[in-house]
């Protein structure tokens, strides 16, 4: 095949070393015409100097020189950091076989006599680089094989039939902790292995050498200072050169894989947090028991436990409290089932056996009990499991009375399979929804609602998911010089076949989800963007108010939550309001007050949402880092109904006046009420009677009416 000659120079560098300024000429004019990048020198030194500077790949040298001649050069290039690949052709006398001799000896890979065939010197020249060319490839793939060798921990070893060490990688070495690698041998293996995988190891050994096949073992390796080792061989026979068949494996530490492994498989079936089984594993383990038992059909009792009112401990004590609080709950659970025997005879005289128990999620365990011989039974063993939980907890130095809420399903009445069986106890647990210590049995018309609720759950965590909630902004009147300066946001979730979703419908949900924490987010960077955009187009000090779940503050950093989307909105605090509900503050006064005085320190102001619902008195908001006080929509209603009702919002407004707070009435429907809260110095309104909460677009045509509106009555 005739190829391009460039192709096949591709850019090699040819150095022509020569005193002889006709020889050199002619020389360096043969490898350019050949496509070479050609460097010239006219002695050893000015040679030296050029490889020193140039990545070099060929030297064609002169023999004799001055200063220094063509074997001190070779010498030293060969000396020079990766001179090795430098490959180096001497031109020589004819008959000059002494000096043939030196040149191999300095470590030349080549000669030409002087007056050769210009072609047949550029093809030496040539062999020699595609030489090199190889050796590049060699020594590269050796070096990636050493890379990955030492990645995956692997190292080899050749040895005879008889056990005996032809050649073996340091690596080998290391896991058998052994410096010395004359020392290693089959039997040197065998010595130091795990008694128990001893025969195991030689049994298969001998096997493979009998059928020279190839083989993997794995044994336990005792290394010198105890410590044990899994190392895997794996390898096949080969004959050397001189015929003799050898063993050629490959050695790994695979220790650290198998402890994964057995981590992974751990955590396929356990619950990190509890380490008790998961739902997994008993949808595993009461399958094989349903399996197992053929035509019998002995009753089996699932039972869902939920804790009570777990988000309010979560929302108190924080999520590292509320982790410890499940795992101690969890121990208990453990505890009952170790002590299971005694419960092999319950209250009513039933033999019961192998209890199962596990964590299901959250706050949710699963408990079997297997081999019941009357359903009635199961009640019994629920309130047994309710009284285990009932054992005060300490959490911190604290210490908690939990209550447990338990749904029954039973085999093979409710259901056969055994996922079946556990959504039916947690269909009857869902029932048990509000009350405390609840015990419900599954029954078949149970599962309409619970499936609509498991759909809306579902539903709402692709939601959240999707980003798929909006807010509605409902004006603010002051009612002072009746100017709109603030809105607040509620937010909407736009359902795909549904449409307009209000949070009513799934507030509350969020919040039993543990859900209500990422909408929150949403709605803080909503709230944020929004107001960046009406502080440019409606007015500098314009102010969003959004709603906060007392959930909220102990599941993010509300704070840096808020800073966040502040920054990345590019508008100010004091163009938010936060508002509260008095059950925030209830449930965790100091978490909350804390968040809500960094917020206020940045500018923000805080309202206190449902004023007047809650429990808290005008004198304990005196302590409390709150600027606006929002009268429940529910006072409001009564204004001019009943005369304590006026009165009421009457005194509302005074004390809030005594204690400079601003106060905002909501749920503002009639002007009666506008103008009685107009005349008592209220000093914001808000309700129906001005406008619904509208989405922005619809806020900014009805601000713009209302503006023009007002405008023309001045
Ligand atoms: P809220 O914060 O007290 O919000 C005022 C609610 O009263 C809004 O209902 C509003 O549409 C309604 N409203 C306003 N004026 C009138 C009126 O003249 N008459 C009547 N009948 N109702 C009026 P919405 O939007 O359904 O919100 C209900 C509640 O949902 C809110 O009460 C708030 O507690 C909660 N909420 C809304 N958005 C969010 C949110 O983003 N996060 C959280 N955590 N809660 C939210
Ligand atoms: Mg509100
Ligand atoms: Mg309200």
């Amino acid at each position: 095949m005739n190829t391009p000659v460039t192709q096949q120079t591709g850019n090699k560098v040819v150095l022509v070393v020569d005193d002889d300024d006709t020889t050199r000429l002619l020389t360096s004019t043969i490898m350019t015409d050949a496509g070479y990048t050609v460097l010239t020198a006219c002695d050893g030194a000015e040679a030296l100097e050029k490889v020193a500077e140039h990545n070099v790949d060929c030297v064609v040298t002169d023999v004799m020189m001055p200063n220094v001649n063509g074997f001190d050069l070779c010498s030293m290039i060969r000396i020079l950091p990766d001179g090795d690949r430098i490959q180096i052709l001497f031109m020589t006398g004819l008959d000059d076989l002494e000096s043939i001799q030196r040149a191999y000896s300095a470590g030349a890979n080549d000669f030409a006599t002087k007056g050769f065939h210009p072609a047949l010197l550029l093809e030496r020249v040539r062999f020699l680089l595609r030489n090199q060319q190889l050796q590049d490839a060699l020594r590269q793939s050796e070096q990636r094989l050493k890379y990955a060798q030492r990645l995956a921990s692997l190292g080899h070893w050749e040895r005879t039939l008889d056990g005996r060490t032809r050649a073996i990688s340091p690596t080998v070495c290391k896991f058998l902790d052994s410096t010395d690698p004359s020392q290693v041998s089959w039997d040197y293996l065998c010595a130091h292995t795990h008694p128990d995988d001893v025969s195991f190891l030689q049994l298969n050994m001998k096997r493979a050498i009998t059928r020279h096949s190839n083989f993997q073992l794995e044994h336990r390796y005792l290394g010198t200072n105890g410590e044990l080792r899994i190392l895997r061989h794996q390898g096949e026979f080969n004959r050397d050169a001189n015929g003799e068949w050898l063993i050629y494996s490959t050695v790994q530490d695979v220790t650290e894989n198998r402890a994964q492994e057995e981590r992974i498989r751990f955590m396929a079936f356990h619950d990190p947090l509890t380490e008790l089984p998961n739902r997994a594993s008993v949808v595993r383990d009461l399958s094989r028991i349903i399996a197992g038992q053929g035509t019998e059909r002995r009753m089996i009792a699932v039972f869902a436990l939920s804790l009570d009112d777990f988000s309010r401990i979560t929302s108190s004590l924080g999520q590292d409290a509320s982790n410890a609080v499940l795992k101690a709950v969890g121990d208990c659970l453990r505890r009952q089932m170790r002590d299971s025997a005694h419960m092999s005879i319950n209250e009513s005289g039933d033999v019961v056996d192998e209890l199962m128990i596990a964590h299901a999620e959250a706050d949710k365990f699963i408990c079997v009990v297997n081999n019941l011989q009357l359903a009635e039974a199961a009640t019994s063993i629920a309130k047994r499991l309710q009284r285990t939980i009932a054992t005060p907890i300490k959490a911190g130095d604290s210490e908690l009375q939990l209550t447990a809420s338990i749904g029954i399903s039973i085999y093979p009445d409710d259901a056969v399979a055994a996922n079946q069986l556990i959504d039916n106890a947690f269909t009857a647990l869902m029932h048990t929804k509000d009350q405390k210590a609840a015990c419900q049995l599954f029954s078949a018309d149970l599962t309409q609602s619970a499936r609509q609720r498991l759909s809306l759950e579902a539903q709402l965590r692709q939601a959240v998911e999707k980003e798929e909630f909006e807010l509605y902004f409902q004006p603010r009147l002051n009612l002072a010089d009746n100017s709109i300066r603030g809105a607040e946001a509620v937010a909407r979730w736009r359902h795909p076949t549904l449409g307009i979703v209000g949070p009513g419908e799934f507030i509350p949900l969020l919040e039993e989800m543990g859900q209500i924490a990422e909408m929150g987010n949403l709605v803080i960077g909503m709230a944020a963007r929004q107001a960046a955009r009406w502080q440019r187009n409606l007015d500098q000090n314009f102010r969003i108010s959004f709603n906060i779940s007392p959930l909220q503050f102990s599941a993010v950093d509300l704070v840096a939550e808020i800073d966040q989307a502040v920054a990345r909105a590019g508008t100010r605090h004091a163009n938010l309001e936060v508002e509260v509900t008095e059950s925030a503050l209830m449930s965790n006064p100091e978490q909350v007050i804390s968040t809500l005085k960094s917020l206020r320190e940045r500018g923000m102001q805080i309202a206190m949402d449902d004023f007047g619902t809650g429990f808290s008195s005008l004198g304990m908001l005196r302590d409390l880092p709150v600027d606006i006080l929002k009268i429940d929509r529910s006072f409001v209603m009564d204004i001019g109904v009943t005369p304590s009702g006026s009165a009421m919002v009457n005194a509302i407004l005074l004390m809030a006046r005594a204690l400079s707070l601003d106060c905002v009435a909501e749920g503002v429907e009639l002007d009666s009420q506008l103008n009685f809260l107009a005349h008592n110095n209220c000093h914001e309104a808000q309700g129906y009677l001005l406008a619904k909460p509208m989405c922005a677009a619809d806020f900014e045509q009805w601000i713009n009416k209302w503006q023009k509106q007002k405008a023309s009555v001045a």
